[in-house]
């Protein structure tokens, strides 16, 4: 079992795989994209799988594919399919934002991908058009339901964010009645890509919570899961449950058990650090697994004690704003 210098358990990998995507949610980049790394920067299919191979030999359990948009990359299935064959992962699942990924569903679901989480702020077209630049709601929506008549456990990520879809929060909790899902609601942070200044949080998960409390006093709180990130809720006669992230306030960190390879090949041991390892560079200069597996022990090895800690390490020169999509959530 890999654990860290704080005696946390590290068994759960968030691979992205492009910084690449389709939309252009306001909170993750700016309307103008970002500048695209090149394909020499981008880790290959080959070098991610190695990776990962190593990192579950490891002590990795659990791999989540993300991006940008991971659906975006070419022959993802591919990357998909061989990781699904690694003995000793005993979860791959993915974060998408929808829009590529209904035809997909019935092959995910035959790589034995059972869990998604899928991004969805709001459940208005011209809302959803405002937030994310693009007219894709309704293959979103499309997506949503080849999900769930796939039978795949389905996450809905939704971003809070002041003025764009707090009109939202209720709605999207309304979904949990009659669908299976869990609706999930994050703190926004400030990993926007610099396309606009992060002024601060005004909704919190304290704030987010008693949004919903007003709604729905009857919900009651289930037991969260021994590395959930989220508190968890649920509303009586509803199917599905209720999430809150507290992304930004990071009262997580104490069981945090994951690590993250960003698409250029970076290891980042906090979401909030700015990289500590480039396995993609260690690689390309020849490096064997025996040498890397020594370099991985001693990054989990020094991680921060939480994301505050993370933060304040980082180079001034390198403030926590670049965009989620070079990270992968
Ligand atoms: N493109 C995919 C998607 O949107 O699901 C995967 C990558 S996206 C970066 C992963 C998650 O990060 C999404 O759920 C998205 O809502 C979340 N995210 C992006 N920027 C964020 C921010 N500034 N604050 C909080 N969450 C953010
Ligand atoms: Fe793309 Fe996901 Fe970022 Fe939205 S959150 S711009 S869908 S990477």
């Amino acid at each position: 079992m890999l654990t860290d210098n704080h005696g946390r358990k590290i068994n759960y990998l968030r691979l992205a795989v492009t910084d690449r995507c389709n939309l252009r949610c306001f909170y993750c980049m700016p309307e103008e994209g970002l500048n695209w790394l090149s394909r020499a920067e981008l880790m290959t299919y080959e070098e991610m799988l190695q990776t990962c191979t190593l990192l579950v030999k490891m002590g990795i359990d659990k791999i989540r594919i993300t991006g940008g948009e991971p659906f975006v990359r070419k022959d993802i299935m591919q990357l998909l399919s061989s990781l699904s064959k690694l003995k000793g992962l005993n979860e791959l699942t993915i974060t998408t934002n929808g829009v590529l990924t209904a035809p997909l569903v019935p092959e995910l679901k035959k790589l034995g991908v059972h869990s998604v989480n899928l991004s969805l702020d709001t459940l208005d077209a011209n809302r959803f058009f405002s937030i994310t630049k693009r007219d894709e709601f309704h293959k979103v929506m499309e997506t949503l339901e080849q999900l769930l008549k796939y039978d795949v456990e389905v996450k809905i990520n939704a971003v809070v964010m002041d003025g764009k879809n707090t009109q939202d929060i209720v709605p999207l909790v309304q979904l949990t009645k009659e669908l299976p899902v869990s609706v999930r609601f994050i703190e926004e942070m400030p990993f926007n890509g610099d396309g606009h200044i992060y002024d601060g949080l005004k909704w919190d998960y304290v704030r987010i919570l008693d949004e919903i409390k007003h709604e729905f006093p009857n919900m009651q709180k289930l037991t969260d899961g021994a590395y959930s990130t989220s508190y968890n809720y649920q509303i009586p006669g509803h199917k599905g449950s209720v999430g809150i992230i507290a992304a930004y306030s990071r009262t997580f960190c104490g069981t945090c058990n994951r690590i993250r390879v960003t698409p250029e090949g970076e290891l980042k041991t906090c979401l909030y650090d700015a990289g500590v390892l480039n396995i993609k560079d260690l690689m390309r200069k020849g490096i064997s697994n025996e040498d890397l597996q020594v370099k991985l022990i001693d990054a989990f090895t020094h991680r921060p004690k939480d994301g505050w800690e993370a933060e304040h390490n980082r180079n001034v020169n390198h403030p926590a704003h670049e965009s989620m999509a070079t990270i992968g959530g």
